[in-house]
């Protein structure tokens, strides 16, 4: 899950003609932006240097890297994109029945939270604004806890069950388009703006990866001392959400020809931002020090679904 409050950051997509279904109630100014970065992401030429070679393994794609690949990538792990104004209360239906899942008793273990200051709220730009949330990987793990089968009901009725976090529900919400998140101010669709919302969305898609303790490669609350310390905005391994963020914007900013010298500083703080969320090293629960490492990408599926009455969702 991405709140921000006051850090430049943005982000989504989508695409009509792609694999990625955008729900008719995302507001059209937004649903327009996400299909532009979808076209723009799929115009991209990349070079294939030693830096494309570290995103095209983290990522594991086969062959090289190019916006196919990406978006192939991209595709397998979003598939629906829903507005944060969807009332999820009244779209999400349970299956009557009970449900298997794999690594019944695994799940990630959140770090203990300690109570922070009270923030000051001067309802500016220390509100928290939703930017973008894996809302499907949050349902499947609810699903699991209580052996059940969710579906959420789509703006215009149709279902969609959720059997795997790679059926890829992604919420956005206005924060990925606010102006002052935006790298460049003076238009929210230029190529600058759609690579910072396309890291966003590639940090996002991570978390419909993993399994048992991976599952959504959750994030760990950052250590005293660190700019977000006591926030969950960091990451305790080497391949997980901020990592494939940052690794895919340093691969989107050098095939960004149209960006400026300026836009490309802003997108390489960007990148920076999300690299310093990565703790390379780590104390665990025992107060050991720990070094990170790549946790297992593989996804997790419902294994079966035994209905107890009827065939409607209720
Ligand atoms: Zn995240």
């Amino acid at each position: 899950m991405r709140y921000l409050s006051a850090l430049l950051f943005g982000a989504l997509v989508s695409v009509q003609s792609l694999a990625i279904e955008l729900d008719s109630g995302i507001p059209d100014d937004q649903a327009r932006s996400l299909e532009s970065d979808q076209a723009y992401l799929k115009k991209l030429q990349f070079q294939n240097g030693p830096n494309d070679e570290v995103t095209r393994k983290l990522l594991g794609l086969k062959g090289g890297l190019s916006a196919q690949s990406l978006q192939e990538w991209l595709d397998a792990r979003v598939k629906l994109v829903i507005s944060e104004k969807m009332d999820l209360e009244a779209a999400i239906m349970v299956a009557p029945g009970v449900a298997s899942y794999p690594e019944p008793k695994s799940f990630p273990k959140p770090d203990a939270t300690k109570p922070r200051p009270k923030e000051q709220s001067n309802g500016s730009a220390s509100e928290p604004v939703l930017i973008m949330s894996n809302t499907g990987t949050a349902l499947y793990m609810m699903a699991k806890q209580n052996r059940i089968l969710l579906a959420l009901k789509k703006t215009d009725g149709d279902l969609l069950p959720i059997f795997s976090p790679r059926e890829g529900m992604i919420q956005i919400g206005k924060g990925l388009f606010l102006e002052r998140f935006r790298v460049s101010p003076s238009a929210q669709n230029l190529p600058a703006n759609a690579l910072s919302r396309l890291s966003t969305l590639f940090h996002e898609s991570r978390h419909s990866d993993g399994h048992g303790a991976t599952l959504g490669f959750m994030h760990a609350i950052c250590p005293e001392g660190h700019a977000y310390a006591g926030y969950p905005a960091c990451d305790k391994n080497l391949n997980g959400p901020y990592t494939v963020g940052a690794q895919t914007l340093n691969s989107l900013i050098a095939a960004c020809g149209e960006c400026t010298t300026k836009e490309k500083t802003t997108l390489k703080m960007i990148e920076a931002d999300s690299r310093s969320r990565v703790l390379s090293t780590f104390r665990d629960a025992e107060g050991r020090v720990q070094k990170a490492v790549s946790w297992s990408d593989r996804p997790e599926r419902m294994i079966s679904f035994a209905r107890t009455k009827g065939n409607d969702l209720e």
